[in-house]
């Protein structure tokens, strides 16, 4: 696998084969319409470009090869498979977009499918056909899709073509799929720590010069769980700003529905590579050195607090894992940001992001259908609104609407707390948080709401259920200042609803969960409790359970 990142730098202008305009784009990449007449000028290869394969350094794009054609395509398909919030749809389109306009001035060929194209038949399957008829292709590429369902489709369309494909290497992540499956074997539990550590080694990140951990521990996350006391200030927001009103205009008469908040305001997501990296520097220079301190942290007046917002440009491919942890441990090595900070962050990306990918490549398609704890309560509706009482689940839902972004408390603390202890259907939320958040795409939204935050997978991931009371989230923020409920008080009218449902969690899930040894505090404590205690919790959690709606 290539990892070489220098793909922009590698264009050669003496390789063009294209002299392009003074605005430099080359009237000749304008291709014709897939029903138009007049013949294209002839090529053998067309390449797909899917929308989170804006990977301006693959090695595809290191030579123009007039002979082949690129082609990237907004289809019903992708917009309609689970209901989408309006930023994902449009900044997906405006990058795709971007690219396109990219490899235009370098000199490639491509045909781009406008949504609303005449000729556009809104499957990536049955574009493909047409494009290969059109151009008489021999032959059509793509790069390794990441999600089960692209792979299975493009995989069943070339195995009915007459003509060659062939699947490239995406070259974006620093694992091949089945390797972490390779490298856990047997075993019952796969822990990310074990894989995190082989990745810290096998790419040299953060060890001294003998091979050992830098700072002499592997992993400082005891000292990442600080409540933000509101200085060191949030910084400010260091996203660009687009107006994708003409697209937006494009998206609604298409008849392609959606829902959050698509105004320009909130919309502040890099459409190219040239805006990810000025964020990433951005985010070092200011929010680095605190992340690690805040990084477990709520606080109603600062929504992003000190986190990267990288997942979108990293999933989308605009910038490279590699790169964005080099540049984290540069600044560490440079003294502009703590070890603990950097090794969290390092940690989230070479660890996190590449773990949750093995697991789906490793228990696909299975691992979607998993319900292990057996839970079918509907989402309430006001996951579309905000509108609870529940000033946590109020704030960060507002906020995912508004922004198509949360940060990884408020998803697996907050609103996955929530959802495990109610009972939520784990499917149902999966749908949700893969529609709502700007960076999901299913290879690291399902395990990550499925396995971590849900615990449907049976604990693959999670040694134990990330739930809690209200103690804990009144102790990480502000977020129970002003709240209708008091995070005091298990029963009673005003009592926080967490309280309840959390110990009812445990009872009702007894007989799976008693046995792990890292509960044995909790059942302890639950057993002390006396009986009529046990039974007025259990009665307040039926009820609450009973009124999800109107909590
Ligand atoms: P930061 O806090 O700045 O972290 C840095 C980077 O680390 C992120 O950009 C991301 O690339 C990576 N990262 C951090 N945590 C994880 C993780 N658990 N898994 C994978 N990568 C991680 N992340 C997504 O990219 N897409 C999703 O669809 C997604 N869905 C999630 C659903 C649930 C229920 C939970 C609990 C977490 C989910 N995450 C998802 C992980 C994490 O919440 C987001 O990556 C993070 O909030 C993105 O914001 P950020 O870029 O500011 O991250
Ligand atoms: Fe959330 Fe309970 Fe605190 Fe209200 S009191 S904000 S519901 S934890």
């Amino acid at each position: 696998m290539s990892n070489d990142l220098r793909g922009e730098q590698r264009l050669d202008p003496v390789k063009r084969a294209v002299t392009l305009t003074s605005d430099g784009t080359d009237p000749r990449a304008t291709e014709h319409g897939m029903n138009a007449t007049a013949t294209p000028a002839p090529v053998h290869t067309l390449r797909l470009v899917l929308g989170d394969q804006l990977h301006r350094g693959h090695s595809w794009f290191t030579q123009v090869d007039r002979q082949v054609v690129y082609v990237l395509m907004e289809v019903r398909q992708e917009t309609d498979y689970v209901l989408h919030h309006a930023q994902k749809i449009l900044v997906i389109f405006a990058a795709m977009r971007d690219f396109a306009r990219q490899l235009r001035a370098a000199g490639h060929r491509v045909r781009y499918v406008a949504l609303d194209d005449a000729s556009n038949r809104q499957s990536i399957g049955n574009n493909l056909s047409a494009l290969a008829a059109h151009y008489g292709a021999r032959r059509v590429e793509w790069q390794q899709p990441d999600e089960w369902r692209l792979d299975a489709q493009l995989q069943a369309w070339g195995a009915a073509q007459a003509l060659e494909w062939a699947v490239v290497d995406s070259e974006h992540f620093l694992t091949a799929r089945g390797e972490l499956a390779a490298l856990m074997g047997q075993r019952k539990q796969w822990l990310m720590e074990h894989f995190y550590r082989h990745m810290r080694r096998r790419w040299r990140l953060l060890l001294d010069a003998n091979g050992a951990p830098a700072g002499g521990q592997w992993n400082f996350d005891h000292d990442n769980r600080k409540r933000w006391p509101g200085t060191p200030p949030e910084p400010a927001d260091w996203r660009p700003q687009h107006d994708h009103s003409a697209l937006w205009r494009t998206v609604q008469r298409s008849g392609v529905q959606s829902f959050g908040n698509p105004q320009a305001a909130d919309l502040r997501w890099p459409l190219n590579r040239s805006e990810a990296l000025a964020c990433l520097e951005a985010f070092i220079a200011t929010a680095l050195p605190h992340f690690g301190d805040y990084e477990d942290a709520l606080a109603a007046q600062a929504p992003r607090l000190f986190h990267s917002l990288l997942s979108f440009a990293l999933n989308v491919k605009m910038l490279h894992p590699l790169e964005v942890v080099q540049r984290a441990e540069a600044a560490w090595r440079a003294g502009q940001a703590p070890l603990a900070a950097v090794e969290g962050f390092v940690r989230q990306i070479v660890g996190w992001r590449e773990y949750v990918r093995g697991i789906y490549w490793a228990h696909m398609p299975g691992y979607a259908s998993r319900n292990a704890l057996h839970q079918h309560t509907p989402l309430p509706q006001w996951f579309w609104s905000g509108d609870t009482h529940m000033r946590c689940l109020h704030l960060a839902i507002t906020q995912s609407l508004q922004t198509a972004h949360a940060h990884h408390i408020q998803r697996l603390m907050v609103i996955g707390n929530f959802a495990l202890l109610s009972g939520l259907e784990p499917q149902a939320l999966h749908r949700w948080y893969l529609g709502i958040y700007i960076d999901a795409f299913e290879w690291v939204e399902l395990p990550n709401t499925l396995g971590m935050s849900q615990r449907a997978d049976g604990g693959l991931i999670a040694t134990k259920p990330y739930v809690s009371s209200a103690a804990y989230l009144q102790r990480m923020g502000d977020y129970c200042q002003g709240c209708a409920y008091d995070p005091k008080q298990k029963t009673g009218t005003r009592a926080c609803p967490f309280n309840a449902l959390y110990w009812d969690f445990f009872e009702r899930h007894a007989p799976v969960l008693q046995g792990n040894p890292r509960l044995t505090l909790v059942y302890r404590q639950l057993h002390k409790m006396p009986e009529m205690q046990r039974e007025a919790l259990r009665a307040h959690a039926d009820q609450l359970r009973d009124r999800l709606a109107t909590l």
